[in-house]
């Protein structure tokens, strides 16, 4: 047992402090390629135990890295710099929801997807739907403000904040905003918390704001001989007035593992999926009009009615990063994200990269967003700092900031895009975050070694 941590271990429950190899190791990574072992990983249950540990990690200066699922992609919550892992997964409890006031409460460690199937089955929706919902927690949710295909028409995690309870660096709890929809009441702190990758604060309670659920759904797989008629066909279904709840764009590179791997996978070079929510007469509506928008130019259409059939359509969506998985490549995902009438410049840009460095790369993704995953197929055994991977990614990050666009649009900085963060944010943004870091957590003892120092 780390000797350091033994006197706060004794004051809480046996149990909350786990300091044995096992342990260590379980929590000393997330979904992308680098790991750091902890001292010892503390599993509270109350946001006074919370409160505990970081008053103690504060005033002997001991780093705390905030755990949720260990699904985030950019190494969000290794734990750099050793210290304490406070994982956040026994703090797992749906503490209310409320149809009057459209609200859920919930402890940090809860499953997304538990969340959203939990207020489905009263007749409401929670829309943020990150891909990793199954495996992925709110309170990392709301550390990577994470988003997902519903964002075109819903938003990202932030849209569905209304009130979060903090536990600050020195062990202080503050809550934010409250139950009301809306808040004007001061600064936007909860803006300033959701997104904030574990180094400002420890989210330990969320009131998230709940819609009423669309009673039904319709969907559009539309395929295409080249990869310009499928990102012109996004901007006519919007120039249209149709508003999807998701609108999906894949390349020829990706439909191309995705025929090896998922069975009925479309046969065209290019796609895309539309979906619509809402009444019965409305989705159908909407689907007739996609339909007829898209048949001159489309090679083929596959149309869906209903939760059945539309699901039908999203597992072919859904195998295509297990597709590129099942290659034996590594795949380097990226996020980046352009303004949406861009997204065929970005399209040439991985396939210039492609030709002039002779790596498969596969995109596919949120076209409605502008945000689209660029994955770099590296040979087997590739590491983190391959010098061959970062010239690439160096070309790649400087092309979609030529073009207006972010180098992380749902996945953070963390520690992968970290090289780059100069690059990205200038140097009075810069300022202002250093400013923001100290103010929060002058010891820096949050998440230390990330890119805010
Ligand atoms: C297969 C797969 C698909 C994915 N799809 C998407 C997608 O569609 N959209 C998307 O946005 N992301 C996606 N991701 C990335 C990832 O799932 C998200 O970033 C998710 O929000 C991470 O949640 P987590 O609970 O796993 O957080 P973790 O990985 O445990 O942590 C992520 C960050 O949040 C901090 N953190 C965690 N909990 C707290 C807390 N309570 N308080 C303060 N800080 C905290 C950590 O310190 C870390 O910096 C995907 C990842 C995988 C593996």
């Amino acid at each position: 047992m780390s000797s350091r941590l033994r006197p706060l271990a004794r004051q809480l429950p046996a149990g909350v402090f786990r300091f044995d190899p096992a342990t260590l190791a379980a929590n000393s990574g997330d979904a992308w390629m680098a790991s750091a072992l902890p001292e010892a990983v503390a599993f509270p249950r109350n946001t006074a135990q919370i409160s505990k540990i970081l008053a103690f990690c504060h005033r002997k200066k001991i780093p705390v890295t905030a755990r949720g699922g260990g699904r985030g992609y950019v190494g969000g919550c290794v734990p750099l710099k050793g210290g304490v892992v406070l994982s956040l997964l026994r703090m797992n409890r749906v503490l209310e929801i409320s149809r009057s006031d459209g609200l859920a409460v919930v402890q940090p460690g809860v499953i997304t997807g538990f969340l959203a199937s939990a207020v489905s089955r009263k007749g409401l929706f929670y829309p943020p739907d990150p891909a990793s919902l199954k495996e992925s927690t709110i309170g990392g949710n709301i550390a990577t403000n994470a988003g997902g295909p519903r964002c075109l028409k819903y938003g990202v995690t932030r849209n569905y904040l209304l009130g979060l309870e903090v536990v600050l660096a020195d062990g202080t709890v503050v809550r934010f905003g409250g139950r009301t929809h809306k808040n004007r009441t001061g600064l936007d702190f909860i803006g300033l918390f959701c997104g904030s990758e574990g180094m400002l604060g420890v989210v330990s309670e969320a009131t998230l704001r709940l819609l009423p659920r669309p009673p039904d759904r319709s969907a559009l797989l539309a395929e295409f001989r080249s990869l310009p008629q499928a990102a012109a066909a996004v901007q006519k279904i919007l120039a249209a007035g149709l508003l999807p709840s998701a609108l999906e764009i894949a390349d020829p590179s990706t439909l191309a593992a995705a025929r090896k791997a998922i069975p009925g996978a479309p046969r065209g070079d290019s796609l895309i999926i539309a979906e619509f929510d809402g009444q019965p007469a409305a989705v159908k509506a909407d689907l007739a009009l996609a339909l007829r928008l898209l048949r001159p130019s489309a090679s083929r259409l596959s149309p869906a009615l209903g939760t059945h059939s539309c699901e039908r359509l999203w597992k072919i969506r859904r195998g295509f990063s297990y597709a590129l998985r099942d290659t034996g490549l590594v795949k380097l995902n990226e996020d980046v994200t352009v303004p949406r009438g861009r997204i065929l410049e970005l399209f040439r840009l991985t396939a210039r990269l492609q030709k002039k460095y002779r790596i498969p790369i596969s995109s596919f993704g949120h076209a409605g967003d502008g945000n689209i995953h660029v994955n770099l197929m590296a040979p087997r055994g590739t590491q983190q700092d391959d010098p061959a991977m970062r010239r690439i990614l160096d070309e790649l990050f400087s092309g979609v900031l030529a073009l207006g666009g972010v180098i992380s649009g749902e996945h953070g900085i963390g520690m992968a895009k970290s090289p780059w963060w100069p690059k990205a944010a200038s140097p009075d943004l810069q300022k202002i975050h250093r400013l923001v870091k100290r103010a929060l957590d002058p010891l820096a003892i949050l998440n230390p070694g990330k890119y805010l120092r």
